[in-house]
């Protein structure tokens, strides 16, 4: 966090303060990440203007720009600069911005920010963009500023319909804009996540939702809002995990394609897409291509024998969130703390059991419902680690006991009859335990 916070604080970082305290702490604090529709968007508009290109003029001090003024603004007016993906940044402001584009208006130079969508309503936002663009932009145009350049305003493009929207650098957002960083600066260094917004309408379109939690935080939180909590809608996951079990098969990589070959010939083929996760028995090759191309998606190779014993794991880079890591370690040594939390886990385990024997039994279970709802009552109230083991081990034996009871009888389907007593591996001795 302390290395964070010593960097200067990107302009973009300063929009997502004003989008949201929380947010901005979330990434820039806790390095946290996560795409949606909205930022995948935001990306696919600034894949251009993304790449550097250009100059600027030369202005390393206020006394070399008097000496050059003349040539540089003739210069300026002559070749109209367009600078594209300009970093900038200033130790007094503490503050850096990358920006998108720029260009010259009469030997003063316009900071351009391209943003995805179109242009809010000038009726409800006068001022023609959200405070969080202003602010960023504003901010954009006191780095060139400090740097020795002139800039009075700034274009924010809207992509979609293509619109030009001129900010003017006021004396009033000058000063909201240094507020809001010195507040951001603040924020980040108290150590402290600021509270969720509550009931936002910023809330569902904003990419760390599923990280952020709001309306599930507040009502931990126990704040007096009335709202009830919005239904969280998690990106729908299509992806399956990838088996490839025999001797000397290789995995290679065509284009978005995990190939699987033996003896030169592809064998079976799987879309990056779809993959969730790579599980390879024995000695199964996987080129570096397709290796680094599985894990930059958040995907995991699990390396196997191949009798199916657990050799290696090749995950991503762990999470930055130090916070987080920190906290769960606190966690780990705090026997109180642990004994709640495995509480709560093995009393959600053993409801989850019962949920599904009640819905899915083809005999009657009522007794080993009755039992497994004693026994989640117990584990809420285990006073003890080796207490809870106990439930949990007898939760699973009554689950297990009762697991055929799902399946249909030999005289429903033609399948091998499911003849499962207790579990069993190393070698699975029934189909079930093959599963
Ligand atoms: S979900 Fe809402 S409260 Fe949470 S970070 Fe995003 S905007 Fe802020």
């Amino acid at each position: 966090m302390a290395d964070a916070i010593a960097e200067q604080l990107p302009a973009r970082m300063l929009n997502e303060f004003a989008y949201c305290p929380r947010l901005f702490y979330l990434e820039y604090v806790q390095q946290e990440w996560a795409h949606n529709v909205d930022t995948l968007e935001g990306r696919f508009v600034h894949r251009c203007v993304d790449k550097p290109q250009g100059d600027l003029p030369d202005a390393s001090s206020p006394e070399d720009k008097i000496k050059e003024a003349k040539i540089q603004e003739d210069k300026i007016l002559e070749d109209k600069i367009h600078a594209r993906s300009v970093t900038l940044g200033s130790e007094r402001l503490g503050a850096i911005a990358r920006i998108d584009l720029i260009e010259s208006d009469g030997g003063k130079l316009v900071p351009v920010d391209y943003k995805r969508g179109s242009p809010p309503d000038r009726d409800r936002v006068p001022e023609g963009a959200y405070e969080p663009d202003l602010v960023q932009l504003c901010l954009q145009g006191l780095l060139l500023r400090e740097n020795g350049y002139d800039s009075d305003y700034g274009i924010i493009y809207f992509a979609e319909t293509r619109t030009r929207v001129r900010i003017e650098f006021t004396e009033e957002l000058i000063a909201r804009t240094l507020r809001l960083l010195e507040e951001a600066r603040r924020v980040a260094q108290s150590g402290q996540i600021p509270p969720p917004l509550v009931a936002s309408p910023k809330c569902p379109r904003c990419s760390l939702v599923g990280i952020c939690l709001p309306d599930e935080t507040n009502l931990l939180r126990e704040t007096e809002s009335e709202a009830p909590v919005r239904r969280l809608v998690p990106a729908r996951d299509d992806k399956l995990p990838v088996y490839v079990q025999g001797h000397g098969h290789q995995i290679g990589l065509n284009g978005e394609v995990l190939e699987i070959r033996t003896k030169g010939e592809v064998i079976a083929t799987a879309r990056l897409i779809e993959v969730s996760h790579l599980c390879l028995f024995g000695n199964v090759q996987l080129s570096a291509q397709a290796l680094r191309e599985i894990v930059a998606r958040d995907a995991i190779i699990i390396h196997l024998s191949y009798g199916g014993w657990l050799v290696a794991v090749t995950t991503p880079p762990p999470s930055k969130n130090i916070e987080l890591r920190r906290r769960q370690f606190q966690a780990a040594s705090e026997d109180e703390t642990c004994l709640h939390l495995a509480r709560a886990f093995v009393a959600g385990k053993i409801r989850n059991s019962r949920t599904l024997l009640r819905r899915n039994a083809r005999a009657p279970v009522e007794a080993a419902l009755h039992r497994l709802a004693a026994l989640r009552r117990r584990a809420e109230t285990a006073g003890s680690l080796a207490t809870l083991l106990g439930v949990e081990g007898t939760a699973a034996r009554e689950y297990f006991a009762n697991f055929s009871k799902m399946f249909r009888s030999d005289g429903e389907t033609s399948a091998p009859a499911f003849d499962f007593e207790s579990r069993n591996r190393r070698p699975p001795r029934d189909p079930i335990n093959a599963l």
